[in-house]
């Protein structure tokens, strides 16, 4: 017969506004290919007649201003929506662009030299990240360079799980790999949740926001082009109360609230006035995603982090490291009760308090940080790590743990920082 291996071909003819939505649903990559018309995938120019491989799992949107031809070979489930939100998007993006210009007229004299500092909120899976992506990507295509900062510690599009941090943007996304993450500025939190030690999260907020700061000031078009902000989907009880502080710390002027009003109605609440809030929908294409598909999506971030992408790979080592040639540290301790202390004394902040932790089989399959500093003091916790290893054995006999590491040895100092995080690593590295 004439038909090729097993991998099918769709072809979707789309109309002005639509879009292509599909789901690498088999064990086989997709491959996207824009025959005629043009079309974007969250932001970034799609090109005609390139091919784009999508690993599985991905989910994407081809969304087209006018017309387009576009095929997909493999297994994907897809369909044809005529209904997205772009419009309400693109318009959010001109109003940023409005205030851009403002900051870069000298004759306006409230906002010379820094643009709009927007943030970006609301419930989990109604498309916070992709509509930062989407904002940071008409951005720099109008040649604007933005801080895309990530505070979401659960789904970190920056760096590892368990982080926070920011990155310059200064060419638009790759369509299948998103955006370049050279020189990220990155705190290590170690937990997948803010409320686990709510003190601590609000001190890197504090600390980001002023190394943010530093960065609008010393670069005039990073100041002018602004700063956009992604945080979690945690929005109930102390999660609003750390979406309140991030606004405040990081001194945005505008608050995008997606999906849900009631969000929006506390928040005009809550805000100072000078804040201006909008509500947005969220586009129907945003999976609702499973605690499953959580780890899994939290694991594919670790190991793009060690293994790269298909486009970019990165090959990690693996050795062992001798327990007395490292440090390991955990921040945060419970704190002892204000009735077991001596009478007069204060309860001291526990929350970032930098304690040693026992090296034990305990920490096997752990993500852990590396600190710059080369003794126990206070500072590991709130200044930015140099990068992460994951611990893949420990020999309490022979006393040495087997490390995976992006490179073939650790810098010095070596003082690791413990997380929550694990990651569980079915490569083999030789
Ligand atoms: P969380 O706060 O839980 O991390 P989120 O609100 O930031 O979630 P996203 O990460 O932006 O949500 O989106 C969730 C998933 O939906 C991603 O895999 C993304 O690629 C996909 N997605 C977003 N928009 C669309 C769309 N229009 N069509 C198809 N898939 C989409």
């Amino acid at each position: 017969t004439t038909s090729v291996s097993s991998s099918r071909i769709q072809k979707f003819e789309l109309e002005e506004d639509n879009e292509l939505r599909f789901v690498v649903s088999g064990r086989e990559e997709v491959t996207l290919e824009l025959i005629n018309g043009s079309a974007e995938v969250f932001g970034s120019v799609v090109e005609k007649n390139k091919k784009y491989i999508f690993p599985p799992g991905a989910r994407v949107a081809v969304f087209t201003w006018k017309k387009a031809t576009v095929e997909l070979i493999g297994t994907a489930n897809a369909y044809v929506s005529p209904e997205t939100p772009m419009i309400m998007y693109i318009n959010l993006h001109a109003a940023l662009e409005q205030l851009r210009r403002i900051a870069d007229n000298p004759t306006e004299k409230d906002r010379v030299g820094q643009g709009p500092r927007i943030m970006l909120v609301g419930p989990t899976d109604v498309g916070k990240s992709t509509l930062s992506r989407i904002l940071c990507n008409y951005a720099v295509r109008q040649n604007r360079s933005p801080i895309f900062v990530d505070l979401d510690v659960g789904q970190n599009s920056i760096s590892a799980p368990g982080t926070i941090g920011a990155i310059h943007i200064n060419r638009p996304a790759d369509v299948v790999d998103g955006f370049e993450r050279t020189k990220p500025i990155v705190y290590n939190y170690g937990s997948l949740q803010p409320g686990d030690n709510n003190a601590l999260y609000e001190k890197l907020l504090i600390t980001l926001s002023q190394a943010v700061s530093a960065k609008t000031v010393e670069n005039v078009e990073t100041g002018i082009s602004g700063v956009i902000i992604n945080t979690c989907g945690w929005i109930a009880d102390g999660g609003y109360a750390a979406i309140v502080q991030a606004a405040q710390h990081f001194e945005v002027d505008i608050v995008a609230v997606l999906d849900q009003e009631r969000l929006y109605n506390e928040l005009q609440k809550t805000l100072p006035k000078f804040v201006k809030i909008v509500h947005l929908p969220k586009s129907g294409g945003v999976e609702v995603r499973s605690s499953e598909v959580r780890l899994k999506s939290r694991n594919m971030a670790v190991q793009r982090y060690f293994y790269g992408t298909r486009g970019e790979q990165y090959f990690p080592h693996q050795f062992d490291v001798p327990f007395d040639e490292v440090t390991v540290v955990k921040v945060g301790t419970e704190s002892v009760p204000e009735e077991c202390l001596p009478v007069g004394m204060k309860p001291e902040d526990y929350s970032a308090k930098v304690v040693p932790f026992p090296i034990s089989p305990e920490l096997r399959h752990h993500v852990l940080a590396l600190s710059p500093f080369d003794s126990l003091t206070q500072e590991i916790s709130t200044t930015p790590v140099f990068g992460f290893v994951v611990v893949k054995e420990v020999d309490m006999i022979e006393k040495k743990m087997t490390v995976l590491c992006p490179r073939n040895e650790l810098p010095y100092p070596r003082i690791f920082v413990y997380t929550k995080i694990e990651f569980l690593d079915d490569h083999n590295v030789p």
